[in-house]
């Protein structure tokens, strides 16, 4: 008798502790880590520490910390993510990384469609290819010339194997029928810094990167990735990729939030909300509109519908990855 009376005392107590864990998340004084997998200062880190601020009130004030776990083209900050604890203080921002690491590693820690409570797609980022200072080109045409003059001796930047830059990279190689010599680095920050200092030739990186840098001409701008110009006013007079000839030339970057696989439902709700109200917050919608992101639409911020799409990019993109053969071990 006395047996079960604890029994069902323990059980009531798991029962009300689970509950209070996810009505009280994020409990008062604990930090939530928001791990981008690439280095600090890129566009990845922009679009997260932006993020971060807007979710901080509807979070009830909580603490939210970035966390740069850089490398392998967002796998390693990934990987991290999928074996946190699924209790909601370890979320991942990752971008189209998500969709591209699948085919591009042969061995991945982590599967990207079973490990994740997917939280939301956050926006879309255009991408801009630019080249360094010294480039002897001040326009497409102007670059084309000094590529075909200088093939076989062109370094062409990216943060990593399974990133955006090197997607585009790829991309830009295929439709020009030109192999360059890509230079990896494990964020788009450390890229853009030898670009600035005219170590690498060419990069191909989303506008939340390259707006500031292009608006300073402390790099040469050449074209945009998406098939219409862009309205930002640093960016409008540039070309798109298509309209230079290159046909169907499109790649635009959207990021998501994810939180580790089992995370309670209830707690997935809570940031799936605070998400939600995150991305109608003037203030994000001001700072990441003047770089040339676009919001993602409430449809798109749904779980369900950021999974759809995850599925229908590691498709999408895995088709384009095997036709250009690139794989890593
Ligand atoms: N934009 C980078 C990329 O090429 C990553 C970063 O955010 O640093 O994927």
């Amino acid at each position: 008798m006395q047996t079960t009376f604890k029994f069902v005392l323990g059980a009531s107590a798991i029962v009300a502790a689970f509950g209070a864990s996810a009505q009280t998340f994020p409990a008062a004084g604990k930090t939530i880590t928001i791990v981008v997998p690439f280095t600090a200062g890129g566009p990845t880190d922009r679009v997260a520490r932006d993020l971060a601020e807007a979710l901080r009130k509807p979070l009830g004030g909580a603490t939210i910390v970035v966390d740069n776990t850089a490398g392998a083209g967002s796998s390693i900050g990934a990987a991290k993510v999928a074996r946190a604890a699924p209790d909601g203080y370890t979320l991942l921002l990752n971008h189209i990384g998500m969709a591209t690491i699948p085919s591009l590693y042969r061995k991945l820690p982590f599967n990207v469609e079973n490990d994740f409570e997917y939280l939301g797609i956050i926006n879309d980022v255009p991408m801009t290819l630019i080249g360094k200072p010294s480039l002897p080109a001040s326009n497409y045409k102007e670059l084309t010339t000094w590529i075909n003059a200088n093939k076989g001796n062109i370094n062409l930047a990216n943060a990593g194997l399974g990133s955006a830059s090197h997607l585009c990279g790829l991309m830009f190689q295929s439709a020009i029928k030109t192999e360059m010599t890509a230079v990896p680095y494990k964020g788009a920050a450390p890229a853009i810094a030898d670009l600035m200092g005219n170590q690498v030739d060419l990069l191909c990186d989303q506008t939340t990167n390259t707006t500031g840098q292009i608006e300073a001409k402390k790099v040469k701008a050449f074209a945009v990735t998406t098939p219409k110009r862009l309205s930002t006013p640093a960016l409008k007079n540039l070309p798109t990729l298509q309209e230079l000839g290159l046909a169907n030339f499109q790649v635009t970057i959207w990021h998501g939030l994810y939180a580790p696989k089992g995370t309670p439902e209830a707690v997935v709700k809570t940031l799936n909300d605070a998400l939600k109200v995150a991305l109608k917050d003037p203030d994000f919608i001001k700072r990441e509109e003047a770089l040339g992101a676009v919001i993602a639409s409430d449809k798109r911020v749904e779980p369900a519908e950021h999974k759809k799409f995850v599925q229908a990019e590691i498709a999408k993109w895995g088709a384009v990855i095997k036709a250009a053969g690139t794989y890593a071990d």
